[in-house]
């Protein structure tokens, strides 16, 4: 039997790149006839006339269906929305832009072909032009999220894969509002393929991205993903309590062997000083998780959808 691919991909002012991403995404599919595609395209909340362009490509292909939001919820709710309304038996997840080359198809279904469940990739560093301070921080993040928790990704790591029904379904079954789908993709399990690609340069429009943004993306990631702040934080009060007591007794062996008590303002200050900063530090931390605690307890829908042309379940 022929076997089904959905195609999620999640939009934000993508008007002027989605017809050029389904022309070349169709010539692709043109050569992979054992396989039948279907689009799940995912407005979020887009300011330019991606709906309308959408609209006009549902009508054009029967094969382009379409989600649009009541407003941005962000890129990891459009990601689940789109998953929610898939079907078929295998279900790629790919950005808009062309970043994501379709013609990387043939070989990540042939992963699955031979067994995989997942076939995912990663941008391969000698082709990255970002910032120096973007690229090291980027860096700092895998490592910090490879080390704090169990959920293991490679350096470069991008939102293109295709997986099968089953981690689908597992993937959905994790309900929490505020998704880290990087994280969320390892930590089903099962047997990832990764594939290393050449990062291709967006040719149209422009990256949603800040670097501010990025930084919140990195921080959401592990503490998502592991509770290791936390413990850092208390191993730290246990060294610091345990040195101020050293330093207590070894002030009072000096004043009981030279009588002299001294004065260290400069000292105490500092002492104090590093003393608070911890604490602020701590307070942050322990506010990040609490934060995340608290916008969870609402259970809150992850996205609100405005109009659509397909219903979950739909085949
Ligand atoms: N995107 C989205 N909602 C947002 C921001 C981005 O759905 O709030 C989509 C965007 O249309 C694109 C993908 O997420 O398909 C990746 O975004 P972008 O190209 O801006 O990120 P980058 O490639 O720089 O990581
Ligand atoms: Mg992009």
């Amino acid at each position: 039997m022929m076997k089904t691919v959905d195609i999620v991909v999640p939009c934000y002012n993508e008007e002027e790149v989605l017809p050029e991403f389904i022309k070349v995404t169709n010539e692709v599919i043109a050569t992979l006839p054992e396989y039948s595609f279907r689009y799940i395209l995912v407005n979020d909340g887009s300011k330019d006339k991606t709906l309308l362009v959408m609209m006009k490509l549902a009508k054009e292909f029967e094969n382009v269906k379409y989600i649009s939001f009541a407003r941005n919820f962000g890129k990891e709710a459009a990601m689940y929305a789109g998953l929610e309304h898939t079907t078929a038996d295998l279900v790629i997840v790919m950005d808009a832009d062309l970043q994501h080359p379709p013609a990387m198809f043939p070989e990540m279904l042939k992963g699955i072909e031979e067994g995989h469940d997942c076939c995912a990739l990663y941008r391969e560093e000698k082709e990255r032009k970002d910032g120096f301070l973007r690229r090291g921080f980027s860096k700092l993040f895998f490592k910090m999220q490879n080390s704090m928790s169990s959920v293991k990704m490679p350096y470069g790591a991008v939102d293109y894969r295709v997986m099968t029904r089953q981690m689908i379904d597992s993937i959905l079954s994790l309900s929490e509002v505020q998704r880290f789908s990087k994280g969320i993709f390892c930590w089903v399990g099962f047997d990832t393929k990764w594939i290393p690609y050449e990062n291709v340069e967006r040719t149209i429009g422009t990256s949603s991205w800040s670097f501010w943004g990025l930084f919140k993306y990195a921080i959401d990631g592990i503490t998502s993903f592991s509770v290791s702040p936390l413990k850092f934080i208390f191993i730290l009060g246990v060294l610091l309590f345990f040195g101020s007591i050293a330093g207590m007794i070894a002030i009072i062996i000096e004043a009981l062997i030279t009588g002299d008590f001294g004065s260290g303002y400069a000292t105490i200050v500092c002492v104090m000083l590093f003393i608070g900063g911890l604490i602020e530090l701590s307070i942050g931390i322990i506010g990040e998780y609490l934060g995340r605690v608290y916008i969870e307890t609402k259970k809150r829908p992850i996205y609100i959808a405005k109009v659509k042309n397909i219903e979950k379940n739909e085949k």
